[in-house]
């Protein structure tokens, strides 16, 4: 073993793991620093807690007058909870969170020392930001970037910071985070969909989006980690021959969780219980050291700020316990990478599901409803939902047989086919009463015992029915979830509005019956969206050439997949909406593009490091090593040696063969790294990385882990897989 992975291992061994006690019940110890219902009540007079519980369902302004009596008490409740800072917390589009930490500490005019914070602190603050990426809003507006509070993320204490969750806008109010976008769609969808709820119940006043995220991440000793400059520059292993145990033998999925992990993981979970987050489920993933973690599910804007504070707390434990937690979609080659399903369904604030069918059939008609609704809008804006997917990392893993295809298609299941199928059959406007009566006793009624029953799971597919929800598959384990959950629920929306107009039209102008009305607008739907319901294999070839024929987008890397975000029809989407204005929309496409060169940029330069400075010098040196012994076999034997050093001397040539063909490849990715450079286009450039830089890295890849292969586990100068996987 080389000094280096020896003096890394030796440093992972000293780390004994340390057995977590619980005291108390993790129910007593959930939401103790947020700053919650319960503190509001404590905390807040009647008026300020009312006007913020307004704010919270309807997005109504909070006074200043208000906003200083929450600031005041958000301050006493921080204050004896030992907090010493307040930060506005966001989301800058590097898809992680920012902060910036002020004391509350103060001088007065007159030099004595208090604690100050107040309702302008709370309500904006304007973070010197100029460095994050805004795609190029800033530079034609103004520098200056503003944080606004967001009270429907209640603030929570992390360590000794009062933090506070806001959105992030430019002085001209373009966002520029994650944050803004997703509430703006969510506001979007609650009017469309409260609208439509209101043909089932007229009671309904709001419908909130729920998301239930699962998070699949890896632990890795975190020396070992640190001595691979691969993982600690990208995220991932660029080399390193597969272990010869993998995943072959399932034997981690589901299995013992090892020691070190289940005590990082009973650390972690507190650490989320007391900041709200509500964590339920964990157990060990397929590939080895790879493991799950899933809440119960939430408002979606609440949900999108529990993961990205989740990573952010995974992170911290995990250098607690010896470990880096890598949340690259594809760290390992050979064994599978990480996900983050998204669960998404629509609540009414009258306590419904609606994606969940009822016991009567007006109830399961409204389920039908926002089902072939949701269809529908993904049928439309498929190449759109599989934008907001799309990164550098992610492009490993979709359609690598291991997460869904980056074809979008929808899995309902051969039951729930079949109502559809029998609904197609409705007759076009009036109902006979007979028709009618068939139709609710005997397709729609039937739906909630079919769904009792609906144990098969496609889990290739990208959009899959469960039950009671739709579950998201492709989302990467890194990506904010606020992409794909602004997109979701903006499409649906849309759909929604479009949906109510055609069923109102029927009603004023056909003078159809509502459910009528309802019956015939679903049809239609059913009908217009047929391609996009795919129930077989999402891996198959097969489904890709048919995909085809049914015009369905397969976009599998990153810069052909997020060209639709400003085509016409998204962009009139975004702004019919008042999600994304033009300018923001580019911004992110700008945004996503710089991501992506950058990326493959540092990954081509670490294979640069990687073959030029460890492993071709490691190469030479196990190749001297044999060229010596020959050389002493000759002097010995003389003309015998042949025979002896037969062996050593195939090697000694495959060695130089692969180095030969590692230095040309590494140096052709050089080249073609320089010509891409050279392009001033974002997209040309993007695209001249993944058509002419990417492809090397799989080509160099290869002769470095033949050479991992040859060599003397000695000489090899990096963290071997088998050293990396398989904690204890
Ligand atoms: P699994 O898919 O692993 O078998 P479940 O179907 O019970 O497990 O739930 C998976 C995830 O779906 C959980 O994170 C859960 O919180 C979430 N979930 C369940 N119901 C909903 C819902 N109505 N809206 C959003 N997410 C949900
Ligand atoms: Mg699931």
């Amino acid at each position: 073993m080389s000094i280096i992975r020896f003096s890394a291992v030796k440093e992972s061994f000293q780390h004994k793991p340390l057995v977590i006690t619980e005291n108390g019940r993790r129910s007593e110890l959930f939401g103790t620093h947020v700053f919650n219902e319960e503190k509001m009540l404590q905390y807040l007079t009647k008026d300020a807690y009312l006007s913020v519980k307004e704010a919270i369902f309807s997005g109504s302004k909070i006074d200043r007058k208000i906003a200083d009596q929450v600031a005041e008490a958000m301050k006493a409740w921080a204050i004896s909870m030992g907090a010493t800072h307040y930060t506005h917390w966001f989301q800058p589009l590097t898809g992680a969170t920012a902060e910036k930490h002020d004391a509350f500490f103060d001088l007065l005019a007159d030099g004595r020392a208090v604690e100050k914070f107040g309702g302008a602190q709370l309500v904006q603050q304007e973070p010197d930001a100029s460095s994050f990426p805004s795609g190029g809003i800033r530079n034609t507006f103004e520098a200056r970037g503003y944080t606004a509070w967001d009270p429907t993320s209640p603030a929570f204490i992390y360590g000794t910071t009062l933090c506070i969750p806001t959105i992030f806008v430019s002085y001209t109010g373009e966002a520029l985070d994650n944050k803004a976008p997703l509430l703006r769609a969510l506001h979007a969808v609650d009017l469309a969909a409260t609208a439509v709820a209101k043909y089932f119940d007229k009671n309904v006043a709001k419908v909130q989006a729920t998301l239930g995220w699962e998070q699949e991440y890896f632990l890795i000793d975190k020396a070992l980690a640190g001595s691979r400059p691969d993982l600690v520059l990208t995220g991932r292993t660029l080399v390193g021959h597969l272990a010869a145990k993998g995943q072959q033998l399932d034997d981690h999925y589901f299995g013992v969780i090892p020691m070190r992990a289940i005590n990082f993981m009973r650390d972690l979970e507190k650490e989320c219980t007391r900041l709200g987050i509500p964590v339920k489920t964990r157990h060990n993933e397929v590939a080895p050291n790879q493991f799950e973690l899933a809440p119960v599910f939430e408002e979606a804007n609440l949900a999108v700020d529990h993961n990205l504070l989740l990573m952010d707390i995974m992170e911290k434990v995990a250098d607690r316990h010896n470990f880096k937690v890598l949340f690259h979609e594809k760290p390992f080659s050979g064994i599978n990478g990480s996900g983050k399903h998204n669960n998404w369904s629509l609540a009414t604030d009258t306590g419904v599901n609606l994606l969940s069918p009822g016991s009567t059939p007006m109830k399961n008609l409204q389920f039908l409803t926002f089902f072939v609704n949701t269809i529908k809008a993904v049928d439309t804006y498929e190449e759109l939902l599989r934008s907001s997917i799309a990164s550098a990392s992610n492009d490993y893993r979709l359609g690598a047989n291991e997460a869904p295809p980056a074809i979008f298609s929808i899995f309902v299941g051969t039951q729930l086919s079949n109502v559809l199928d029998e609904l197609e059959g409705v007759s076009q406007g009036k109902l006979s009463p007979e028709e009618k009566t068939e139709l609710k006793l005997n397709v729609v009624g039937k739906i909630p015992e079919i769904l009792l029953d609906n144990t098969d799971r496609n889990r290739t597919s990208p959009f899959a029915f469960t039950g009671n929800k739709f579950e998201m598959r492709g989302v990467g384990s890194k990506t904010n979830c606020a992409k794909p959950m602004t997109i979701l629920n903006t499409i649906v929306a849309k759909q929604l509005r479009e949906f109510k107009k055609e069923v109102d039209a029927l009603i004023d102008k056909k003078k159809l019956k509502k459910d009528e009305a309802v019956f015939n607008v679903l049809r239609e739907y059913i009908k217009s969206s047929k391609r996009i319901r795919f129930d077989g294999d999402g891996y198959s070839t097969d489904w890709e050439k048919e995909a085809k024929k049914r015009k369905l987008s397969n976009n599998k890397s990153t810069p052909s997949a997020i060209q639709v975000m400003t085509s016409k029809e998204s962009l009139e989407l975004f702004n019919g909406l008042e999600v994304m204005s033009t300018i923001e929309v580019e911004a992110r496409q700008e945004v996503e593009l710089e991501t992506y060169i950058f990326q493959t940029q540092i990954e081509g330069r670490v294979f640069n490091d990687l073959v030029y400075s460890h492993i071709i010098p490691s190469a030479i040196d196990y190749q001297n090593k044999l060229i010596k012994n020959v050389l002493g076999l000759k002097e010995i034997y003389g003309a015998a040696h042949k025979k002896l050093s037969e062996g050593h001397l195939t090697l000694i040539e495959q060695i130089a063969e692969h180095m030969v063909e590692l230095k040309k490849n590494t140096d052709d990715m050089t080249n073609a790294r320089r010509v891409a450079n050279k392009l001033t286009d974002l997209n040309k450039k993007a695209f001249a990385y993944c058509d002419n830089v990417r492809p090397y890295f799989d080509k160099i890849r290869y002769h470095c882990d033949k050479l991992e292969q040859l060599i003397d586990d000695q000489s090899w100068p990096l963290t071997k897989y088998r050293e990396l996987l398989f904690i204890k």
